[in-house]
């Protein structure tokens, strides 16, 4: 399948790249070292190798959300929005980008998220999970009441923002203690994630901006294969749940799910039994550079008649559709 659009790809700058570090081994931190920090050569290359057309850019995680100097955060954030527009300048049928916004300040990110769509042309936002504000031990997620007016204007802007995950601060998830093989990728993003992502349905979000849309990675961050008993728990006791509607229509009507990171079809067909495929769009969580071709080596490799729905050649212009809609990207 060519001409894939892909919304999950990830760079660093000169600021951020070290809190990458710790998710890779020290024998291949170099290499992806560089890896993140190119923009226009290898990954170029790899694009082209594994059918991607177009990449929507984003910094690597936590990024500005890991800065909880407020100030800080608001210039790195500029600086890397800077950066982006001017690789994006250079290959603009190539390259778009997701704005990285300081949500330590709600205004300062509402005005940085504007200026990335209307003046540098960003598709929208990734923010990587909850913000550390003033001090590393202080977290906001982004449901709490002073982010109304933000998720306003960023709703008047028809974007969409895509939750990226990010640890949980170990001080907060004893869980993991002793247990480090399950933090990161393996286990802890997922749950902090989908948690993150439920807490912002459930808490009125798209009621009050029901055209907004959230995209999650990871076929979902594994709530498709459990939103039927999370909504019938919460029929059943609602405890106070705030939202007007259940949990599943919100995930059927204003999320999308992306392929990234988690290449297994029966996962994939699940995910499209729940959601359907016009809301699977491809990503690949661009970082090491072979996932790419492992990506577009699943995608050619589906068999079922179900699968089939996936590899039609519509399925671009199902990533177009949002695309045209909601990110205003290329044809
Ligand atoms: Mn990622």
């Amino acid at each position: 399948m060519k001409n894939k659009i892909a919304l999950e790809e990830h760079f660093a700058i000169d600021l951020t790249i070290d809190q990458s570090k710790i998710y890779s081994q020290p024998v291949v931190w170099e290499r992806l070292k560089s890896n993140l920090l190119d923009i226009e050569q290898q990954r170029l290359e790899r694009m082209d190798e594994g059918g991607t057309a177009f990449s929507i850019l984003s910094l690597n995680s936590p990024g500005i959300q890991g800065i909880p100097n407020v100030k800080e955060a608001i210039d790195v954030s500029r600086r890397a929005n800077d950066i982006l527009a001017e690789h994006i300048a250079r290959h603009p049928t190539k390259l778009g980008g997701f704005a990285a916004l300081p949500m330590q300040d709600a205004e300062a990110a509402a005005r940085e998220l504007e200026r990335c769509v209307k003046t540098l042309g960003f598709h929208g936002f990734m923010v990587n999970g909850f913000s550390q504000v003033g001090n590393p031990e202080t977290v906001e997620y982004y449901d709490a009441p002073h982010f109304f007016d933000f998720w306003k204007n960023a709703n008047a802007l028809g974007k969409p923002f895509y939750l990226h995950p990010r640890d949980p601060l170990p001080s907060r998830a004893p869980i993991y203690d002793g247990f480090p093989w399950l933090t990161a990728a393996t286990w802890a993003f997922t749950m902090e994630t989908s948690t993150h992502a439920l807490r912002l349905m459930s808490s009125g979000l798209f009621d009050r901006n029901p055209n907004l849309q959230m995209i999650l990675g990871h076929l979902g961050e594994c709530i498709p294969f459990n939103i039927w008993r999370i909504d019938n728990i919460v029929a059943k006791a609602p405890r106070g749940i705030p939202c007007k509607r259940a949990l599943g229509d919100y995930f059927r009507e204003n999320v999308h799910v992306t392929t990234s990171g988690n290449f297994r079809t029966p996962s994939l067909l699940s995910t499209m039994l729940e959601v359907s495929s016009d809301r699977i769009l491809y990503a690949v969580d661009y970082l090491r550079s072979f996932l790419m071709e492992l990506t577009a080596k699943t995608y050619r490799s589906l068999k079922s008649p179900v699968a089939v729905e996936a590899r039609r050649p519509n399925r671009s212009r199902n990533n177009l559709a949002l695309g045209e809609i909601a990110l205003g990207l290329i044809r």
